[in-house]
């Protein structure tokens, strides 16, 4: 299999280009914050302990958000690979992805960086807010605050692969189309 992570701060095109990936490739993609979506509009348990940090724009705590990745991996069997949205947002959880990859004697190949401006990316949730129904799109102080996470908490996993030789730098401004293709290039080194 091939396991890339799809990473870069909010709004920066993650789910939308990771979407592309997996059809292109047939690769499982995991995004945890669907999952954790899915969970509150369904009022599960997970959903309850998560909620009150989404809506905050925080990140939920590493053992819920790490339990539930492990349940996520174990459905790429018939897939080619994994593409990895929204996760690993901290060092701890990049530690624990390589050891649940490496029980199944699998790795990470990639850590791919989508690179944004904070400008442009407000300017995206903002926009995205009037359509998403998500709150924490909805409330531009909740939109900082998830950027601002991003370079406190989430950025140091860039350094956890780029000291595996893991890193790739693409630029996430242009047309859909135009980063698929930029994504494209990279992957197809990789397979
Ligand atoms: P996203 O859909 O990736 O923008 O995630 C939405 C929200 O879900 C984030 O702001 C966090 O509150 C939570 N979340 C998603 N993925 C993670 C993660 N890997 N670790 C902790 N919290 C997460």
């Amino acid at each position: 299999m091939t396991n890339i992570i799809l990473f870069g701060p909010p709004g920066a095109g993650k789910g939308t280009q990771a979407e592309r990936i997996r059809d292109n490739y047939n690769f499982l993609h995991i995004s945890t914050g669907d999952v954790f979506r899915y969970n509150i509009k369904n009022e599960t348990e997970l959903g309850q302990r998560a909620k009150s940090f989404i809506d905050r724009g925080e990140l939920v705590p590493d053992d819920v958000t790490i339990k539930m990745l492990a349940g996520e991996i174990e459905k790429a069997d018939d897939k080619n690979g994994i593409i990895f949205d929204g996760f690993p947002r901290t060092k701890a959880q990049a530690d624990a992805l390589d050891d649940l990859l490496n029980e199944q004697n699998e790795k990470i190949d990639a850590l791919v960086s989508l690179n944004v401006d904070d400008e442009i990316l407000i300017g995206r949730l903002k926009e995205r807010g009037k359509t998403s129904g998500r709150k924490d799109d909805a409330d531009e102080n909740v939109i900082k605050n998830r950027i601002q996470v991003y370079y406190t908490e989430t950025e140091i996993v860039k350094d956890h692969y780029k000291q595996q030789g893991k890193l790739h730098q693409v630029d996430g401004v242009g047309s859909v189309q135009d980063i698929t293709k930029r994504l494209n290039n990279v992957i197809d080194q990789l397979i």
